[in-house]
This record gives C-alpha cells, sequence and structure tokens, in this order.
C-alpha cells in the first residue's frame, strides 16, 4: 500500500483501514498546526485511489471501517466522495463506517442534499477540529471561521445523520484569553453539540512556534498544568449540552486523562480534575506526553 507521509489518524482509527484520498490539507494555515506544513494539498486521482482500494480489499478483504485521509478529505467534490464510498462499498462486503476530517469550512460548503448522500453512502462520522468557541482565540490561531460558523457546521453534519467528533485545545489562548477560552467552547458546544468531544493540549511544533507567537503582539504567556486544568474544570463546570456528549481528554498530550458523558458524568469529572489539580494525583508523567 503506498502512504504518503506523514499521515495521521484519529487515535480512534487505530485498527481501521487507511486510504489516502487527499494529500495535506486544504486550508493548512492554522498557525499551531504543524501537521501538513510539509505537503502541498492536493487530491489524489481516482484512478490511484481505487488502486489502493483494491489492493487493501486482497489483503484485508473483511474490513469493515475505513477512514479518508489526509487532512480533510471532506473537502473533495461530493461526486469524488461518493465514487470512492461507491468503490469501497463494492470492495468491502462488511463495510460499516467511512469516517475523515473534514473543517468546518469545508463541511459549510457541503449543502444539506450533498451530505445526505455522503451519509446514504456510509460516511458516517466527521472528526472536526474546532479548536475553541472563542472569537478571539480563533483569530489569533488564523481558523479561518467564527463560533457561529462552526456551530453551524456541527449542526449541519448533525442534521445529515452524521457523527461529529469535536476536538479543543486546551491552552491555544495562553494564559490572557484562558478563561474566555473555556467558557466560550463549553458554550459553543451546548449549543451545537458533537456526539463525542475531546481535548488536546497545546504543544507548538519548532517549524510554527515562531508564526504562532508572532499573531499575539502583547505576548503570549503558554499554561502549565495548573493552568490547563483550571481550562478543564471551568469547560467541564459551563458544559451542559442538550443531548449526550462523550467526552475524552485521553489523548497522550493531555496531564489529566478524563473518560465519561456530559453532562451526566459531570460531578465525576470535576472531582477527578480537582484532585488532580490539588494534589497532582493521577497526571500523566511528563516524558509520556507527545502529539
Ligand atoms: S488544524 Fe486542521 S484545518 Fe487547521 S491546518 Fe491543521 S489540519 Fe488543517
Amino acid at each position: 500500500m503506498f502512504y504518503d507521509m506523514p499521515l495521521y489518524r484519529p487515535p480512534s482509527e487505530g485498527d481501521n483501514l487507511i486510504i489516502q484520498a487527499t494529500l495535506g490539507c486544504s486550508y493548512n494555515q492554522c498557525s499551531f498546526c504543524s501537521m501538513y506544513k510539509s505537503k502541498s494539498y492536493r487530491e489524489r486521482p481516482l484512478e490511484a485511489v481505487f488502486a489502493d482500494i483494491a489492493e487493501a480489499a486482497r489483503a484485508w478483504p473483511d474490513a469493515s471501517r475505513v477512514f479518508l485521509a489526509d487532512g480533510d478529505a471532506l473537502g473533495l467534490p461530493t461526486e469524488h466522495l461518493l465514487a470512492i464510498a461507491g468503490r469501497l462499498a463494492a470492495a468491502f462486503p462488511g463495510l460499516t463506517r467511512i469516517s475523515a476530517y473534514g473543517t468546518p469550512i469545508n463541511l459549510r460548503r457541503k449543502t444539506p442534499e450533498e451530505l445526505g448522500r455522503l451519509r446514504a453512502a456510509r460516511l458516517s462520522l466527521l472528526y472536526l477540529g474546532i479548536e475553541s468557541g472563542s472569537s478571539e482565540v480563533l483569530k489569533r490561531i488564523a481558523k479561518g471561521v467564527t463560533a457561529d460558523a462552526i456551530a453551524d457546521a456541527i449542526a449541519k453534519a448533525r442534521a445529515a445523520g452524521m457523527k461529529v467528533s469535536a476536538t479543543v485545545v486546551l491552552g491555544v489562548g495562553g494564559k490572557a484569553l484562558a478563561e474566555d477560552h473555556a467558557a466560550a467552547t463549553a458554550q459553543l458546544v451546548n449549543r451545537a453539540p458533537p456526539n463525542y468531544l475531546s481535548t488536546l493540549q497545546l504543544r507548538l511544533a519548532a517549524d510554527v512556534a515562531d508564526g504562532f507567537l508572532a499573531r499575539w503582539e502583547d505576548g503570549f504567556v503558554p499554561q502549565g498544568d495548573a493552568g490547563m486544568l483550571a481550562e478543564q474544570r471551568l469547560m467541564l463546570e459551563r458544559l451542559d449540552p442538550p443531548s449526550p456528549v462523550i467526552f475524552r481528554s485521553n489523548h497522550a498530550s493531555n496531564c489529566l486523562a478524563l473518560a465519561g458523558t456530559l453532562p451526566k458524568d459531570r460531578s465525576r469529572l470535576l472531582a477527578e480534575v480537582g484532585g488532580a489539580a490539588t494534589s497532582g494525583e493521577r497526571l500523566r508523567p511528563r516524558w509520556l506526553r507527545q502529539l
């Protein structure tokens, strides 16, 4: 199988087949993100994708879940995505789910009718980096969308019957915008709940650090563990989604691993954050934290 490196996938896709439908990220401008800085965005020709699918089907005919890489395969034209989904369904008789990274920008470009057709073709899970619900933070990190646009994107995917797994970056507002970041993110999730919500902690790679910091004319003061936990606590205190949200902070970048369902498990999660903040108990050793 041909993979153009680097290749990223969500932790939950670790056991699933990965097919690269696109290379890189069509946006590639978020100031904190170095994932695809080494790649120019391009759509892989259908023939190349079909060849990978055929090869994978020979090696793993029982595959039931397929993740379409790279950064935002949802940005492909709908007919192109439908052709890939059709080929996957034909190659894998037990196919139950196709998933992909999306961005709020390319999700909003799809019409409800297009999303409905993609859902019918088994594209049923989208991973969406929302990063923050704070307009000021979104501007500083050059996310290219407002909180309203993110809420609209989540609601649109869910209205089409797709599941949304959203990611928030703790610490991305630094000390100065920490409260706004946590409170506004909770507000956004309450307004447009995804099915899954997870946190990462900000870690700036060397190749993007200068560009990230340059957008903070007044200086960026990074959060330590205490600040990260305070953000986590404020966000959890304010999270009261109208439908259940499965919450995880088990990504290796987090200083504290949490797992529960909101709003049901909020008290327990808050107690765990409080315990870690006061005693340091259960904090992940620094050498185990990575992206
Ligand atoms: S965070 Fe997502 S949308 Fe932004 S540059 Fe990175 S991969 Fe692209």
